[in-house]
C-alpha cells in the first residue's frame, strides 16, 4: 500500500484519499496507489461504492512535473483510468481546487462526479504543445458534445464548477467547501438508489447528436484564423473528431495515442515547455532573498485617467483593492471613469461579470484633483504624459503628500527611473511599473528597478503583479527597459526596410507568418504614429543621429494611426482588419525620391533576419549589461507583452534553436553592409559563440 494514497471504509463507502502535496500531481506513487486502493475497494465486501478525494488544497492538478522527461513507469495513467472505469462497484470523484489535465481525465474515468462550487476543471495540455493523452479527448466529448469539448481542449481554458455542471462534466455542484461531505453525500446517494457504474466510454447520445454535422469543418475554419501555424490545437481537434468517426472507444483511444505521439515529436513543444517554465521562474527574482519582506498594498493611487491610468485602475479594483485616481481637470476624470464603466459594462454584456459586480467595482474607485488624497495610499502609480519634467514635478509633490513607506511607481515606457526618483527624498521607494496597453488584456507587468530601489519595494511590486494576476518580470533601468528597447530596434529596422524597397504589408506579413499576432506597422497604427514620431523628434532635438523616415512624413501629414482613421493601412470598419492603402505607396515613393534612395527587391528572408536578429543582438546587450538577469526574463517579456509566439519560446530561446553561430555571422555581415551600432555584435553573443554555449546556458 502506498503512503500517498489511503483506503478507509466509512459505512458502505470505501474512501480513497490522495495525499501528495502540494497539488496531488499524478506521480508514479499516486497512480500506483490509486489502482491499489481501487483493488482493495473491490475486494472489500462491505464497500458498495468507492469515493476518490484528495487532501490539501486541490484535487489532482495534473502530471507530476518532477517526472517530466523521464520514461513513464507502469501503471500508466490511461491504464489506471481504465481500471477505475471497469470497476463493477460505482466510483465517485469529489473535486475541489482544480482538476486539471490527467486529474480531470481521471475524474472522467470515475462513474459519478461532484465538485464544490469554487472548483475548476480543465485540460490545459495544449498549452504545453500536447493533447490530453489518457482518454480526455475521447471521454469529454461523450459528456459535452463536440463543440464544447473542442473549445476546452484546443484552448486549454478552465471552467468553473457551475459551467462544468451545465456542460455535463460534473453531475452535481455542492454548496460550501467541504469536499469530503459532498463526496460522501453523492456516494451514499449512489448506494441508496442502487445506481450502477455509468461508464463515460459507453455513452453514445452526444456522439450520435454530432455525427455527420459540419461542427468540425466550422471549428477547423475558426481555428485556422485563431491558431494558424500552431501545431497542437489542430491535433487536439483531430483527436476529438476521432471520438465521432472511430468504430469504437478503443479505436478512438488508439488514434488519441498516435496524435499524442505526433505532438511529442513537434518542435513547438520545446518552445511551449520553455515558455511555461520561464513564466513561473520569472516570478523568482534572482538575487532577491526569498524572505524579503513584502509591504501591504491595500489602497492604491493612480495619477492620470488617460489610456493607461484608467485601465491600470481596473486591475486593482478587479481584485477588491480601492483606487483613487487623480487628474488635472474634472473633465479628464469623468472621461476616464466613463471608459472604465464602459469596459465593465461590456464585460457584463458578455456575461463575464454580473451587473452587481459592475457597480461594486465602480464603487471602489474615487477621484480627486488633489494629491493630498493620496496620504493613505500604499502604492501610487503615475501614468501621465511621457515627459520627464512633468513626471519629476509629480514625484516631488508625491514625496510631500504620501506617507512614509508608500511605494511611488511610474508607468513610463522609456524614461530613466533614477532621474524620476531623484525628484524625491526617498529613491528607495521609487520603482517603474510598466503596464502594457490594453492594460486589462495584456498580462505582462515589467517592473523596473532603479539603482536605489530597495529589495522590499522590488519584492512588493512583484507580489502586486501576482495579486492583480499579471506576470511580473523585474528588469533594470535603461531607455525602454527590456521590451521597448528591443522593440525600438525592430521598429527602426522595419522602417529602414521600407525606405530601401519593402512594403509595410510585406514586412508585417513576414512577422505575422512568424507567429506575431500583428506586424510592426499594424502595431504602430494601433499605438499611434505620433508616439514614435515625438520620441524621434525629442532625440533629434537632443542632437542624436536619428535619420528621417517615411513614418515621419506620415506623422507630419496628420496620419497618426487608427485614431485618425488615416494611417499606414486603411481598415475595414467592422473588424479593423488592415487593408493596404494605395496612397501609402505614393508617400513612400516620394520619400525615397526625396532621399535619393534607389528601391530594391527585398526578400522575406532578409526581412525576418533583420527584424529578428537586431532584437537578439540587443537582447544580448541587455543581458550583458544586467538589465535582464536571465534570458528567460526577456523571453517572458516578449511572450506576455508583445505576443511573441509562445511555441517559439521567446526571442532568446528561439535564437538558441536557430544557432548563435549562424546568427552572429549574419549580424556581422549586416554590420559590414548596413553599418550602425545596432548591428555591432554584442560582446556576449561573441563570447557565447566562442565558448560553444547558448543563452540558455547562462
Ligand atoms: P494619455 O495621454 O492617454 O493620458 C495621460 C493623462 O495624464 C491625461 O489624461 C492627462 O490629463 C493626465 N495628466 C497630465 N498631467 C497630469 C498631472 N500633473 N496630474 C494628473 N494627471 C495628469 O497617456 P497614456 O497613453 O495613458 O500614457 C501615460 C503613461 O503611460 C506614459 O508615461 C506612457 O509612456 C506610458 N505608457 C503608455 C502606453 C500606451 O500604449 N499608451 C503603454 C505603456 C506605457
Amino acid at each position: 500500500m502506498s503512503d500517498v494514497v489511503t483506503y478507509n471504509r466509512e459505512g458502505a463507502v470505501g474512501v480513497i484519499t490522495v495525499n501528495y502535496p502540494p497539488v496531488n500531481a499524478l506521480s508514479h506513487a499516486v497512480r500506483f496507489g490509486i489502482k491499489d486502493a481501487v483493488k482493495r475497494g473491490q475486494a472489500d465486501a462491505n464497500a458498495k461504492a468507492l469515493l476518490l478525494i484528495c487532501d490539501g488544497r486541490t484535487f489532482i492538478a495534473g502530471a507530476d512535473i518532477r517526472e517530466l522527461g523521464e520514461p513513464m513507469q507502469e501503471p500508466g495513467l490511461a491504464k489506471v483510468i481504465k481500471f477505475i472505469e471497469d470497476s463493477d462497484k460505482p466510483v465517485v470523484a469529489a473535486i475541489h481546487g482544480t482538476a486539471l489535465g490527467g486529474g480531470l481525465e481521471l475524474a472522467l474515468g470515475c462513474h459519478y462526479r461532484v465538485a464544490v462550487a469554487s472548483a475548476k476543471v480543465g485540460l490545459p495540455e495544449v498549452k504545453l504543445g500536447l493533447l490530453p493523452g489518457a482518454g480526455g479527448t475521447q471521454r469529454l466529448p461523450r459528456l459535452t458534445g463536440a463543440q464544447n469539448a473542442m473549445e476546452m481542449i484546443t484552448t486549454g481554458q478552465f471552467v468553473g464548477a457551475g459551467d462544468a455542471a451545465k456542460l455535463g462534466i460534473v453531475d452535481e455542484v455542492a454548496q460550501g467547501d467541504d469536499v469530503k461531505a459532498a463526496g460522501m453525500a453523492l456516494a451514499q446517494k449512489v448506494v441508496g438508489e442502487g445506481l450502477q457504474p455509468r461508464r463515460v466510454s459507453e455513452l453514445t447520445d452526444k456522439l450520435e447528436a454530432d455525427k455527420g454535422s459540419d461542427v468540425f469543418t466550422r471549428f477547423r475554419a475558426g481555428l485556422e484564423k485563431k491558431a494558424q501555424g500552431v501545431f497542437a490545437p489542430f491535433k487536439c481537434l483531430e483527436a476529438v473528431e476521432a471520438a465521432f468517426t472511430s468504430a469504437s472507444f478503443d479505436e478512438g483511444m488508439k488514434r488519441e495515442r498516435q496524435l499524442f505521439g505526433e505532438c511529442m515529436e513537434s518542435d513547438q513543444r520545446a518552445g511551449l515547455i520553455h515558455a511555461f517554465f520561464a513564466e513561473r521562474e520569472a516570478s523568482k527574482v534572482s538575487g532577491l532573498p526569498k524572505d524579503t519582506p513584502v509591504r501591504d498594498v491595500k489602497k492604491v493611487g493612480v495619477i492620470g485617467a488617460g489610456t493607461m491610468g484608467s485601465v491600470i485602475s481596473m486591475n486593482f479594483v478587479n481584485v477588491g483593492i480601492p483606487v483613487t485616481i487623480a487628474e488635472v481637470k474634472q473633465e479628464a476624470l469623468d472621461k476616464g471613469l466613463a471608459v472604465i464603466r464602459k469596459n465593465y459594462e461590456n464585460s457584463a454584456k458578455k456575461g463575464r461579470i454580473t451587473r452587481a459586480q459592475v457597480e461594486e467595482r465602480m464603487g471602489l474607485i474615487s477621484t480627486t484633483l488633489n494629491y493630498d488624497n493620496f496620504k493613505d495610499a500604499d502604492l501610487v502609480i503615475e501614468a501621465v504624459f511621457e515627459n520627464m519634467a512633468v513626471k519629476k514635478s509629480i514625484f516631488g509633490r508625491l514625496d510631500t503628500a504620501c506617507k512614509p513607506g508608500a511605494i511611488l511607481a511610474s508607468n513610463t515606457s522609456t524614461l530613466d527611473i533614477d532621474e524620476i526618483a531623484s525628484a524625491t527624498s526617498r529613491p528607495e521607494d521609487v520603482v517603474g511599473m510598466h503596464f502594457f496597453s490594453p492594460a486589462n488584456v495584456i498580462n505582462l507587468l515589467e517592473n523596473v528597478r532603479g539603482t536605489k530601489t530597495s529589495d522590499e519595494v522590488k519584492a512588493t511590486v512583484m507580489a502586486v503583479a501576482k495579486k492583480i494576476k499579471k506576470v511580473g518580470v523585474l528588469v533594470g533601468n535603461c531607455y525602454g527597459f527590456v521590451g521597448n528597447r528591443m522593440l525600438h530596434q525592430r521598429g527602426a529596422e522595419a522602417t529602414k526596410l521600407i525606405n530601401e524597397g519593402a512594403s509595410p504589408a510585406q514586412v508585417d506579413k513576414v512577422l505575422t507568418d512568424f507567429g506575431f499576432p500583428m506586424g510592426q506597422f499594424a502595431m504602430s497604427d494601433l499605438a499611434g504614429i505620433d508616439i514614435g514620431y515625438s520620441i524621434r523628434e525629442e532625440c533629434r532635438k537632443a542632437g542624436e543621429d536619428t535619420p528621417r523616415s517615411w513614418m515621419d512624413k506620415l506623422a507630419e501629414e496628420g496620419r497618426l494611426g487608427q485614431k485618425t482613421m488615416a494611417r499606414v493601412y486603411e481598415y475595414e470598419e467592422c473588424n479593423r482588419k488592415p487593408i493596404v492603402d494605395p496612397k501609402e505607396d505614393e508617400l513612400i515613393a516620394e520619400f525615397r525620391k526625396e532621399q535619393g534612395i534607389e528601391s530594391r527587391e527585398i526578400s522575406d528572408k532578409e526581412i525576418l533576419e533583420r527584424c529578428m536578429y537586431v532584437m537578439i543582438n540587443e537582447g544580448a546587450k541587455i543581458l550583458e549589461e544586467g538589465v535582464a538577469s536571465r534570458s528567460l526574463d526577456i523571453d517572458v517579456v516578449w511572450i506576455c507583452g508583445y505576443g511573441f509566439p509562445s511555441y517559439r519560446g521567446g526571442p532568446m530561446f528561439w535564437a538558441d534553436q536557430v544557432g548563435l553561430d549562424s546568427i552572429l555571422s549574419t549580424v556581422k555581415s549586416f554590420h559590414s553592409s548596413l553599418g550602425g551600432d545596432q548591428w555591432k555584435p554584442a560582446a556576449l553573443l561573441e563570447k557565447l559563440v566562442s565558448e560553444g554555449k547558448k543563452f540558455g546556458d547562462l
